[in-house]
């Protein structure tokens, strides 16, 4: 089944950059797919597009016929808001949905536990490290049950090691989960560990210049 399809997109900035030409996506139900190359490229207009945020100059994206597209964007920067605690951060987005109260505690509740960060529900966020900052930012995203997670660069801003831990927790989410997911990475190391098929794009003008299966050692469809 087709989450969505990007056909013959060209952005065009105000200031005259030519983000992306001629750009042609399918991206299937329950895929992994990363989108890799260098800084410049497109890879977060791709994404600002599929979610609605800004126009395309030319071209269009269509939403496959059976997908709910329901969708979560998680960028670099975790941006919590420092002044509430975990569990508040993560109700943000069911109280702009008007979820009822029982509900909205049972969703928290699951979230957390989904990242591993129970019992931190009353912590601020300057008494988490970076790698919890973002696992609170991911609880966040996942409390609606989203269909597909849009990712820019999540982990870019991490030490490595913590990025590793969360690269491992991320494939065993998806495991469970299989969302679909779009992750933006310069790091071909982590394109190729997470996704079952890795989009190389290049700049000047921004397009896709190889999009590759890899093997994934798990089950799929
Ligand atoms: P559009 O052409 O789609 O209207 P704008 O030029 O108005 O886009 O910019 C949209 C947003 O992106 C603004 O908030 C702007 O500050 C930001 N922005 C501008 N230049 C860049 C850039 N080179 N890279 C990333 N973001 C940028
Ligand atoms: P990537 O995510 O691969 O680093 P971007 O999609 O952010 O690439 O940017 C693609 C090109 O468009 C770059 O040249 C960038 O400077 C430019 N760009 C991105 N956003 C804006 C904006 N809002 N206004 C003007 N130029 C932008």
């Amino acid at each position: 089944n087709v989450a969505f399809t990007l056909s013959n997109v060209s952005k065009t900035y105000s200031n005259g950059t030519i983000a992306l030409q001629d750009l042609n996506l399918t991206v299937k139900d329950g895929e992994f797919v990363s989108l890799l190359g260098p800084s410049g490229c497109g890879k977060s207009t791709v994404l600002r597009l599929v979610a609605g945020l800004g126009q395309m100059s030319t071209g269009q994206l269509e939403w496959g016929d059976a997908f709910r597209h329901k969708l979560a964007f998680v960028f670099q920067e975790a941006a919590l808001m420092p002044w509430a605690t975990v569990e508040d951060n993560v109700r943000l987005p069911l109280k702009l949905a008007g979820m009822s109260k029982p509900l909205v505690k049972q969703a928290i509740a699951e979230a957390l536990a989904l990242v591993d960060l129970q019992g931190f529900e009353k912590s601020y966020p300057r008494e988490l490290s970076g790698g919890m900052k973002m696992r609170v930012s991911i609880a966040r995203s996942l409390v609606t049950h989203p269909d597909m997670l849009l990712m820019d660069e999540p982990f870019g801003a991490l030490d490595e090691m913590t990025r590793s831990r969360l690269n491992s927790d991320l494939l065993n989410l998806w495991q469970q989960k299989l969302w679909t997911v779009v992750f933006v990475t310069h790091n071909i190391y982590e394109a190729v560990y997470l996704s079952n098929r890795v989009v190389v794009m290049a700049a000047r003008p921004g397009r896709v210049v190889a999009d590759i299966p890899i093997d994934a050692p798990y089950p799929r469809e």
